[in-house]
This record gives structure tokens, sequence and C-alpha cells, in this order.
């Protein structure tokens, strides 16, 4: 599932080479790593060439395709920190796809769900990147960020409408926002 550039966009780009070095490096980080083992436990572990830099056309930072793996886009890395959490997020999409037993990614409250926690729980919306983004408020900017970054995901989902999008997010808000397998609560 794609996502949007985690900065602002055209602020990095890295050559291939060098986002391969930042994935393993990626794959050490305490969050990355759990991630990876909880992912092995529920019995679909993955090898390294399971996450792939790639150079993306569109103003996406990533995304997950079954059976295919974990894309990074080098073109739109900057430092580091993007990637891990690229890795932290698509990471949360492979987990939902191998534990949901009929996970349907054409279906708009389904996508959405694994937005919310993706989104949740990958610190997508950490308050540092959200300033970075240019984004200043903070009262309730935790949640206002992962909406915005659902409805942008979920939209670009060639089966879901604005509308569709926003009704799927809403009628699966709470019970997914709550949901935060593989972690005991929101890290
Ligand atoms: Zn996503």
């Amino acid at each position: 599932m794609a996502e949007e550039p985690g900065t602002a966009p055209g602020s990095g780009s890295r050559t291939v080479k060098e986002c391969e070095d930042m994935i393993r490096r990626s794959l050490r980080t305490p969050m990355v790593r759990f991630l990876r083992e909880n992912l092995e436990k529920a019995g679909c572990g993955v090898s390294e060439n399971f996450f792939k830099a790639v150079n993306c056309d569109k103003s996406i930072a990533g995304g997950y395709v079954r059976g295919k793996g974990i894309m990074v886009c080098s073109n739109h890395m900057n430092i580091q920190d993007d990637v891990n959490q690229v890795m932290a997020h698509e990471l949360i999409h492979a987990y939902d796809d191998c534990q949901a037993a009929n996970l349907d990614w054409a279906d708009c409250a389904h996508h959405a769900c694994s937005e919310i926690r993706a989104g949740h729980l990958s610190g997508d919306c950490h308050y540092k990147r959200e300033l970075l983004r240019g984004y200043i408020k903070l009262r309730g900017h935790e949640q206002e960020c992962v909406r915005r970054r659902v409805m942008k995901s979920v939209i670009a989902n060639p089966h879901c409408s604005e509308a569709a999008a926003r009704d799927a997010m809403e009628a699966v808000w709470d019970v997914c926002y709550n949901d935060t397998r593989p972690f005991d609560r929101a890290p």
C-alpha cells in the first residue's frame, strides 16, 4: 500500500545503493526488529530480500505488496529515520496481511483499518515528524495526522472514492486505532 512521503516532497534523495545500506541499518533498530520477529511468530517470516530500495516515479515514500515485499523509495528518503519509519509502517501492513485471514486490500474498510494501525503504531505522526512537515498544531495532532495520512493512502486505492474512504475510516476508527497488536500498547 503506497504511502505519502514522510517529509516534505523533494526534501531528500538517496541513491538505491545508499538506501540499501539504510535498510540494512534499519533492520537492526529495535522497532523494525520487533515487528520482523512478530511477523515470523505469526508464521510469515521474511528474509532480507523482502525489503527493496527502488526509485519511485510517484510521490510516495514506499509500499507493501502482497507476495512481493516492501519497497522503500530511495529518491524520497533523506535521513535514516525516514527509512526506519517507512520500514515500520510497511511491516505493520505485512503483519496485518499475515494475521487477518480474509484481508481484502480492495475493501476500503480493510485498507483503512491497516492504515490507521500503521499510522498510529509506526510513529509516523510523532510530533517531531509533524513539525518537519510544517504542521505545528500540537493539541490532538496525533489523531489528526493519522487521519490525514489514512485518507491520502485510501484515496489512492483505485477501489475507494474520497467519500468511501472517509466513511470507511470513520466506521473502523475506534476498533482499529485501539488494536495495537503486536504491541501491548502504542509505542
Ligand atoms: Zn500504509
